[in-house]
């Protein structure tokens, strides 16, 4: 009987033994493509050398340097470093250890700084699942069912979801800004309404973009109202949609950036940007924590950043993208249980069933399944489980992607014949 707590449940039998690129080995030493990358995480594919280099070196020279004790180099490095990928004007950098914790920080200053209480985020949204975070998250009743009370103070309005709604994307957008003024008059007005937060890419739920209109209505509204904009990039940043940042595919600003994730390419790191003005309205102190910011972490995320540039990895993202976009349409067209693919860059969803109406979770569960005998590993997302989820290493190859979509046919022969 294994000791480990099933409140930690796994989505695949393998027992993970070492990984090398887009590849993990499991204990018996079969190989698998890893096209979940640790949920979005391993953006420089598993032990690149580079990263490794990095963190071996900094192990033996410091692990543990306190940041809200002393400062440290990796950390100093790393905030100029990530300063310059950030849109203009985001020049302050917190750093914090997980996505949910990154959340919060980005929550508590927008609360800070504007004196205002509320936030509104949309349905279908991740954020986490601490209490704030989750409190945050409705993508799915997993992380609040017998959870509850949630926090207050946070208004869920509708999110462009064309496919579920059976509209157009410009009739979807017309109905989600009209509801979001009308909510702003009914539910939370703009002086309560500390700040807007959004997946300019929704993960968990399925892996559905925005698009510019929405994206640029929701930043006027901003502007209008003293409302601060929040991305959360934790899933869809740092190169996987083949943008660095997923909201630059809509041309707008955000006023505080939210990343974790593929940042450090494995080690706990997550961090919020917004411009040091707006950091400074937050309480020196209020936040952090003892870990955030290791020095190990720190090491790695300069590491993966210098791999992402010298590899040019965005750009991979981006052409990898279209080729397995193009390959899973192809499957389309003989299985006609894939009812509509999504995403962008290397963030793609492919929805099983018959159409948004009739999901086929159990389909789609099989289907991981035998592609797991096939010696490739896939998510799945959605509300039902219903999505099969593509997200290799943004170092994946073109051989590997087609490798990859070669096992899922089998897969799907196997599961529908
Ligand atoms: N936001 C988004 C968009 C995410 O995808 C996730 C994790 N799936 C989180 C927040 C929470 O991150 P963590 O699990 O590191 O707390």
């Amino acid at each position: 009987m294994s000791h480990l707590s099933p409140l930690l449940k796994q989505s695949s039998r393998v027992c993970a033994d070492h990984g090398q690129g887009s590849w993990l080995y499991d204990t018996d030493g079969k190989a698998y493509l890893d096209f979940t990358s640790g949920i979005g995480v391993t953006s420089t594919g598993h032990c690149h050398p580079t990263v490794v280099a990095a963190a071996q070196e900094q192990v033996g020279k410091m692990i543990h340097a306190q940041y809200t004790t002393v400062t440290h180099r990796p950390m100093l490095e790393l905030t100029d470093r990530l300063v310059e990928k950030m849109p203009a004007g985001l020049d302050s950098i917190a750093l914090s250890n997980s996505g949910s914790e990154a959340v919060e920080t980005a929550m508590r200053l927008a609360r800070h700084a504007t004196r205002r209480a509320n936030i509104i985020v949309f349905n279908g949204g991740f954020h986490g699942r601490t209490m704030g975070a989750a409190s945050l998250t409705t993508s799915g009743t997993k992380v609040r069912t017998g959870f509850h009370p949630m926090m207050a103070g946070v208004v869920v309005a509708p999110y462009p979801h064309s496919w579920r709604y059976g509209w157009s994307e410009e009739q979807t957008t017309e109905f989600c800004l009209r509801e979001l003024d009308h909510i702003l008059k009914t539910q939370t007005a703009p002086d309560d309404t500390a700040a807007i937060l959004i997946e300019p890419v929704q993960g968990e739920y399925g892996y559905y973009p925005a698009n510019t209109a929405f994206m640029q209505g929701l930043a006027e509204r901003c502007k209008q109202h003293g409302i601060l904009l929040i991305c959360d990039e934790i899933q869809a940043g740092y190169g996987r949609t083949g943008k660095f940042w997923s909201h630059q595919h809509f041309d707008v600003q955000p006023d505080i950036l939210i990343t974790a994730k593929g940042l450090a390419s494995g080690f706990p790191l997550s961090a919020i940007a917004a411009s040091a003005e707006l950091m400074a309205k937050g309480a020196p102190g209020s936040q952090g924590g003892t870990y955030g910011a290791n020095a190990v972490s720190c090491a790695a995320a300069l590491a993966t950043l210098k791999v992402i540039e010298q590899e040019n990895l965005i750009e991979n993202a981006a052409a990898r993208g279209t080729e397995l976009w193009d390959q899973l349409h192809a499957l389309q067209s003989d299985y006609p249980i894939i009812s509509t693919i999504r995403g962008k860059g290397l963030m793609l969803g492919m929805e099983i069933g018959k159409g948004p109406n009739q999901p086929m979770p159990d389909v789609a569960l099989r289907l991981t399944e035998a592609a797991e005998a096939q010696g490739l590993l896939l998510l799945r997302c959605g509300i039902d489980g219903q999505i099969v989820r593509w997200l290799p290493p943004l170092v994946v190859t073109a051989e590997e992607i087609t490798d990859a979509v070669g096992r899922f046919a089998k897969a799907l022969a196997e599961v529908q014949p």
